[in-house]
């Protein structure tokens, strides 16, 4: 495994993680959990992704019972949590002060993933969205004061403009308190201008670290879609209609058919292919992979050695294929 320091912070990462979501609580049993954190934290993998929303908190809970189960030293690894969506399985059940970035449900929602997750302290604690109802200094000052507290090692945000991650900077530093560390934006090969655009300057300004979800694109990017819909797959999850629609476009399973003929030439497997390329940006920190299936993670932890074999040469072809280049 190789680590990575996250942002400009002195904390060393592994440059691929294991994330939770739809899979810890709901698609996969507890057994399959503890099989995929065990083969993660036996690589090497230190970094542990979740979310108050994930599974409406179940997703932390099945984490929390694995970690406890294992007995690893606490200080072997990394934990996560989000705030922002609340936890009970959907916006509309619950009230407005159980979601959001306002100090209320920053805090108790930190008090709720530490229950969940049986651990004293998040090492990494992220704003799930931004929050247009929370003036950004109230997030601030509350993320700034469970760090103060020790609750809270490092935060950050998700999905956040580069504008209010900077915002977010300006009012630590008029007050002197401790600023976001990394932001978890999606990346992978069809969506790219956030990580590698809009995000260019405040790598070198405020040293932000990177957290990327989804690298597979929600599976679309393995070529398992590449001839009809296999069965027990995420996109075939009921609920999951809108991911699938949006996942599924014709365009993108054009490029993904291109993209497994060339992973084919270089004798490499397609998940393998779109998981180095992300791991070969360098203001990519870690890599947070998702699995159902514990050959998945297997397969997918290969791709630290695969980045060698792509050259110059086999990137620019993966750039031909893929014709979406974001502009500086
Ligand atoms: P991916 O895009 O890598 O999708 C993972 C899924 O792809 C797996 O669950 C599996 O689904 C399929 N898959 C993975 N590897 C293989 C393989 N080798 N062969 C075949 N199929 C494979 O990542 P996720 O979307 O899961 O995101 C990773 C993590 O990022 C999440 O767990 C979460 O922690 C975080 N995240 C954060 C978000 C945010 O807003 N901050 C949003 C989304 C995710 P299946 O077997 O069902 O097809």
């Amino acid at each position: 495994m190789e680590y990575k320091r996250l942002g400009k912070s002195g904390l060393q990462v592994s440059r691929l993680s294991l994330g939770s979501w739809l899979t810890f609580g709901k698609q996969i049993g507890d057994n399959t959990a503890d099989d995929l954190m065990t083969l993660a934290y036996d690589h090497g993998i230190n970094f542990f992704d979740n979310a108050e929303a994930y599974a409406g908190g179940k997703s932390e809970e099945v984490m929390g019972e694995v970690l406890k189960k294992k007995g690893w030293r606490r200080d072997s690894y990394i934990v996560s949590s989000k705030v922002f969506f609340g936890a009970d399985g959907g916006m509309k059940n619950l009230k407005p002060t159980q979601v959001g970035l306002n100090r209320k449900h920053v805090v108790e929602a930190c008090h709720q993933a530490l229950s969940r997750l049986q651990v004293d302290y998040l090492d990494l604690y992220f704003c799930h969205r931004p929050d247009k109802q929370t003036p950004i200094e109230e997030t601030v000052w509350a993320m700034h004061n469970l760090i103060q507290q020790g609750k809270v090692l490092y935060w950050g945000t998700s999905e956040w403009s580069a504008q209010e991650i900077m915002e977010a900077h300006m009012v630590a530093r008029q007050y002197n308190l401790i600023g976001p560390t990394m932001e978890q934006p999606q990346y992978n090969m069809f969506v790219r201008e956030k990580v590698e655009v809009e995000y260019s300057q405040i790598y070198k300004t405020v040293g932000l670290g990177t957290t990327i979800w989804s690298p597979l694109a929600s599976g679309v990017l393995t070529g398992k879609y590449n001839d009809g819909f296999p069965e027990g797959t995420r996109l075939g999850i009921e609920g999951l209609e809108w991911l699938k629609d949006r996942s599924l476009a014709e365009e993108n399973l054009a490029k993904v058919k291109q993209l497994t003929a060339l992973s084919n030439d270089m004798g490499m497997s397609m998940p393998l292919l779109a998981l180095a390329w992300c791991l070969k940006n360098d203001n990519v920190s870690t890599v947070i992979l998702g699995a159902s299936k514990k050959e998945q993670l297997q397969e997918n932890l290969k791709a630290i050695e695969a980045k060698e074999n792509l050259t110059p040469e086999v990137m620019e072809k993966i750039e031909g294929i893929l014709g979406n280049k974001p502009e500086h």
